[in-house]
């Protein structure tokens, strides 16, 4: 059989959260290509893996690929790996993967431990639809800008986040989701300070400001979806209405908003009639 490139997911704490099989591919490939080899070493001499071992991480990523692919052609397998949980989320991999498949080399995943799957799985929000973010930006107004265009969506989201940038997240979305909208915290899943909590934003945002240990580690975001976007969709098209009323009539009004939103003009008549009496 031809060589594999394997996928595997290691513990994002816990060093027990490994499968067996994913220690014995580790064993038995040619080469792990890891993302940090410092931060494997633990882990790797806990299950007393001799594998050599291969930088490949985001900035050099490109030239190592040449190199595994070619180790790969001769026959021998090599595993990826990243610092914790399944490479390619929110981790190197992604260049990797796609020159072994453009190359016709078969890649299997190991699967394992994710941190967003594990916060999922027990904040006791909806996780029949979700979306998975990953890191919002880091600068205040592109992140904004960001939850501005999520807060309407009717599914979970999945972010991570870094305990410096915790409370002022929190913040963001206490004022764009609003003070009622459920977000689950899971912080230092699998560890020793393991803290998993469900909570309104608002009071999410004063739990963590008050307990400076909140503040570090690392952390999901599971954000519940907007259950009730029609009454948002609602208040926007009277926010619009209401504005051109303000220069316009209700005919007029309703025509224009008709025209931007390509909703029926009737009904817009109607709302538009509701407003002005207000
Ligand atoms: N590939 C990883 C995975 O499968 O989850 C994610 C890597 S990403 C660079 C690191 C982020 O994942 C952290 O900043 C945090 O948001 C989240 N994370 C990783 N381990 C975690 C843990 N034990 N508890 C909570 N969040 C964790």
């Amino acid at each position: 059989m031809s060589a594999q490139l394997y996928v595997v997911a290691t513990p994002i704490g816990h060093l027990d959260d490994i499968t067996y099989r994913a220690i014995n591919i580790l064993k038995s490939v040619s080469l792990i290509a890891a993302e940090d080899t410092r931060q494997s070493a633990p882990l790797l001499k806990h299950y007393n893996i001799a594998t050599p071992l291969t930088a490949c991480h985001d900035h050099n990523e490109e030239s190592k690929i040449k190199s595994i692919i070619e180790k790969l052609q001769s026959g021998e397998d090599v595993a990826l790996i990243s610092d914790a949980g399944t490479p390619l989320i929110s981790d190197p991999g992604f260049k990797l993967v796609r020159a072994a498949q453009q190359a016709g080399i078969r890649v299997s995943p190991i699967p394992g431990a994710c941190a967003a799957i594990a916060a999922l799985s027990c904040v006791g929000l909806p996780s029949d639809r979700f979306t998975f973010i990953g890191f919002l930006p880091s600068k205040a107004t592109q992140r904004q800008n960001q939850l501005q265009q999520l807060k309407n969506k009717p599914e979970t989201h999945i972010f991570y986040e870094a305990p410096h940038r915790i409370v002022d997240c929190l913040k963001d979305l206490v004022e764009i989701f609003g003070a009622d909208r459920a977000i689950g915290f899971a912080r230092e899943i699998t560890k020793t300070f393991e803290t998993i909590v469900q909570k309104p934003a608002a009071e999410l945002l004063t739990f963590v400001e008050q307990d400076h240990h909140q503040q570090k580690g690392e952390i999901v975001l599971v954000v519940a979806g907007n259950n009730q976007p029609q009454n948002h969709e609602q208040q926007q098209t009277d926010q619009l209405l209401k504005r051109l009323l303000q220069d316009l009539s209700v005919k007029s009004a309703s025509q224009l908003a008709a025209d931007l939103t390509g909703m029926k003009k009737k009904e817009l008549y109607q709302r538009a009639l509701e407003l002005q009496d207000q």
